[in-house]
């Protein structure tokens, strides 16, 4: 499976933003179970294929405020830049509000 993977890698480069694969993408490029799909993105990492990545997004506004290299480096609390601007009430928010998600950049 893997290799038919790589073999799409053209196909994934047209259809993604290869520094923001997410697990849904691969899920619906390769019409895989998540389950399966979350699997190769774990096997491309460990391939050298794909960096995990983890992104911080304001439980506000829903952007992605930023993007870490490993869990250990989100700090506890977090300002949004873009909530500070428009002057909503909060802007700055704790490990427990804001959510983290997992996508992958491809390698080159
Ligand atoms: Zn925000």
């Amino acid at each position: 499976m893997m290799e038919s993977f790589l073999a799409r890698k053209a196909e994934l480069l047209e259809l993604t933003d290869p520094d923001r694969i997410y697990v849904e993408n691969i899920r619906s490029i390769f019409n895989l179970p998540t389950k399966i799909a979350k699997l190769l993105c774990e096997l491309a990492v460990k391939s050298g294929q794909f960096e995990k990545r983890y992104g911080v997004k304001c439980p506000n506004c829903s952007r992605l405020i930023k993007v870490y290299n490993t869990l250990d480096e989100i700090p506890q609390n977090i300002k949004c830049l873009s909530c500070e601007v428009l002057e909503v009430d909060r802007f700055e928010f704790n490990r427990a509000e804001f959510d983290v998600v997992t996508f992958y950049r491809l390698r080159r």
